[in-house]
């Protein structure tokens, strides 16, 4: 039976030791309860850290844990002490954590780091290996392990692989900077889907994608080698019932039930008539805008001072990853701010800022929440924040405001709370203003909206749209029509070919015998390349011919003495092995002078292209050029050109990077079907990557076997990956 593996850092259990004594209890956090179903299916398993190293365990503790944690359904990475704070506290918290929050002043490239998340990574990957078998599936999670699906694939290349990114993926401006991205981007596309929570960190993905590796991107495919990779958002929801749930209970509690904090709390609200609560919860972490936050606060109470001894601002703010300087001196700072406020503004009876240093158990989380009249979230940057969605679930009577910063990727999807841009102090101190102020109806018309979302996209549906999701690109093959080329097919076609006795090879030049250059004259034929169509061409009962886009001028040179077949300018001119050019089709040129100032116009508008005229034909190169840029030109030109060619007899093709004009009535499929009809073959092959050899794979009857480099949409029978295979393929012809 096929199962799911889910990998994280950090494996969904908290494991203490005392006395020599193992104590295991589970994490409650919203990734665990999201994965639960996935996790609890079949024979599911998840792998990651215990968060004790391996100097901390002897080898009888390493058994306990290793036991402990099979009887949950887990399984362990052992990391050293050294992994963790050059792979965890270095790399991952000190590089991609503030370089994909756009905190580049905070990010550190070094190299040993590097290398110990590369090697770290490696260490996820033996374990998944041990772990996994053909068929299975794989959800990797989070930044930690972006190199983790590549290592994966490269060894069993059939399962089928996921990966969420839990944070920003970052515009290309901030990703260009990055030391070692090819790599992490080759990591990434290891998977067949890569999940982001938000369609901008999907576009900025795809845009370092385009950009960086230079591949092909339709909508949400990408085009990496003979697979094509899905990329999508799915934000992350929370357990909406719990928090729910939890919030009504909580406001049936007798008054001796309630907690300490909730006493104290509601010794605020009652002291006046106005008097309200402004919450705000996060980790200590430099991305969340604490500062700021209180910096407005303060601006606040200066700009309305009538709301000095009626509000107040109840700060949590969980310690997180104290061992990074960064996260040092934002403590530092955090603890004067408030000192300074609450020094500048307190009375007898009141100060403007509570603040908790600490994490909390759940109850009094709620008591917060339920507590608050306004909730203030505002981040610089966060990938998501479930604090927003927490609070909004937990307004049973949909009263309360939240003001949310744009910068979070739960703005996104909560257009109905007040947005507002962190770093303008003017405006969220209207915004609070403005919240403080705003009626019932209003606050119960947008809470009712935000909770209805929030209920239905839950974290258990983002796991399940997230699998079903990953599950649907084990389809992708057969959508596209063509087969691979494998073993089996290429056993049947090389016995039809040595029983038949009239053979015709038909061979694309670019992008089939070689592999594309930045300049068109630079993908000559190599040595190897020549030796093996010598051997080709000489085959008794045995036909090639080279068809190509190319000029008959640049063939004549390329090819000069030899006596192949050559079928150039698409179709117009051939020559056959001993005997001269001869002209396939008597074409005017007198079109060229008209569109060739055409052409100009977009060359000097595009930078990196540049156009090639051959006799019969005009190409415009774009390989060169930015690729958002050239996709809007393409268009602009293909339009510019329909209105021109009507009556012209001129078709325009859109090639690998190229768009190319030329006369309507000629393609390699009239070309090839004249061919044909001079012998009578009994065995054909035809290979081609192009647009344009799907003209000659339409013309060729149904027993003939055709192949597509590349893995797109195509009229061919089968498929190969690159002109690595093909030349594979083309040397076992002359065996
Ligand atoms: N939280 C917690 N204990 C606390 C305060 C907060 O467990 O004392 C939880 C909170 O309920 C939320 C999570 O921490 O689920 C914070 O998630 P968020 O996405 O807001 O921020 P992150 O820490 O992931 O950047």
């Amino acid at each position: 039976m096929n199962k799911t593996v889910i990998v994280s850092n950090r494996l969904p259990l908290q494991i203490q030791i005392e006395n020599n004594i193992l104590k295991t209890k589970p994490s409650v956090g919203g990734l665990a309860t999201g994965m639960k179903s996935v996790h609890e299916d079949g024979n599911g398993l998840w792998i990651g850290w215990s968060g004790l190293t391996e100097e901390e365990l002897n080898e009888d503790l390493s058994n306990k844990v290793k036991n402990a944690v099979s009887k949950q359904k887990c399984a362990t990475v052992p990391l050293t002490q050294y992994d963790v704070n050059n792979f965890y506290f270095g790399f991952s918290n000190k590089t991609l954590w503030p370089l994909f929050h756009y905190f580049m002043e905070y990010t550190e490239f070094e190299n040993s780091q590097w290398e110990s998340y590369k090697t770290v990574n490696q260490k996820f990957a033996d374990v998944v290996l041990e772990n996994i078998n053909d068929g299975d599936t794989v959800w990797v999670h989070d930044y930690q392990l972006l190199l983790l699906p590549k290592l994966i694939r490269d060894k069993k290349p059939n399962v089928t692989i996921g990966f969420f990114l839990h944070i920003p993926f970052p515009s290309y401006e901030i990703f260009r900077t990055f030391p070692w991205r090819e790599e992490l981007l080759n990591g990434m596309l290891g998977s067949d889907l890569l999940g982001f929570h938000t369609y901008d960190y999907e576009r900025h993905f795809l845009s370092s994608i385009k950009r960086i590796l230079r591949l092909d991107v339709k909508f949400n495919d990408i085009q990496y080698h003979d697979r094509i990779v899905k990329v999508d958002s799915f934000p992350m929801g929370i357990d909406y019932d719990k928090f729910h749930d939890a919030a009504l209970k909580h406001a049936s509690l007798k008054k001796e039930e309630k907690s300490e904090l909730q006493r104290r709390l509601d010794d605020h609200i009652q002291a006046g008539s106005n008097a309200k609560l402004i919450l705000s919860i996060d980790r200590m972490d430099y991305t969340k805008g604490i500062p700021n936050r209180i910096k407005a606060f303060e601006y606040f109470l200066n700009k309305y001072p009538e709301f000095k001894e009626k509000v107040r601002l109840v700060m949590l703010a969980v310690p997180s990853r104290s061992d990074v300087p960064q996260y040092q001196k934002l403590k530092r700072e955090t603890d004067e701010l408030v000192g300074r406020i609450n020094g500048q503004f307190a009375t007898v009876s009141w100060t403007p800022i509570w603040y908790f240093y600490r994490s909390m158990p759940f109850d009094n989380l709620i008591d917060l929440y339920v507590s608050s009249h306004v909730a203030m979230i505002t981040p610089i940057r966060d990938g998501m924040n479930l604090v927003a969605k927490e609070y909004i679930a937990t307004r049973t009577n949909q009263d309360g405001v939240l003001i949310l910063s744009e910068m979070a990727g739960a703005s996104k999807e909560m257009n109905e709370a007040l947005l507002i841009n962190p770093n303008n102090f003017e405006e969220i101190a209207d915004t609070l203003k403005h919240a403080l102020e705003m009626p019932f109806d209003e606050q119960q018309s947008r809470i009712k909206i935000l909770q209805k979302r929030l209920q239905r996209y839950s974290v258990e549906k983002w796991a399940k749209e997230f699998m079903k999701s990953l599950n649907a690109t084990k389809n992708i093959d057969a959508v596209i029509v063509a087969k691979k080329m494998n073993e089996e097919n290429q056993d049947t076609m090389f016995s039809a070919f040595k029983k038949a006795k009239k053979r015709l090879l038909l061979l694309d030049y670019d992008g089939t015998l070689v592999g594309f250059k930045n300049n068109p004259l630079d993908a000559k034929p190599d040595t190897n390349l020549i030796a093996t169509l010598d051997k080709l061409n000489n085959q008794e009962q045995t036909d090639v011919v080279i068809i190509s886009g190319r000029d008959r001028e640049t063939f004549e040179k390329w090819f000069a003495n030899k006596n192949y077949n050559l079928i150039t300018d698409h179709g117009v001119w051939l020559k056959s092995k001993a005997n001269d050019w001869n002209m396939l089709e008597r074409l005017k040129t007198d079109w060229m002078e008209n569109i060739t100032p055409i052409l100009e116009t977009f060359v000097d508008r595009t930078p990196g292209t540049f156009i090639e005229k051959k006799k019969y034909s005009l190409a415009w190169h774009y390989r060169k050029a930015d690729p958002e840029l050239a996709q809007i030109r393409t268009i602009e030109l293909n339009t510019v050109l329909t209105s021109l060619i009507s009556n012209n007899d001129l078709s325009v093709l859109k090639g690998n990077k190229v768009i190319e004009i030329k006369s309507s009535s000629v393609n390699k499929g009239r070309a090839a079907s004249r061919w044909l009809a001079q012998k009578n073959y009994d065995f054909i092959f035809a290979i081609g990557d192009d647009w344009t050899d799907e003209y000659m794979f339409e013309e060729l009857p149904e027993t003939a076997f055709t192949v597509k480099v590349g893995f797109k949409k195509t009229q061919a029978k089968y498929y190969v990956k690159g002109t690595e295979i093909v030349r594979d393929l083309l040397s076992k012809f002359t065996n």
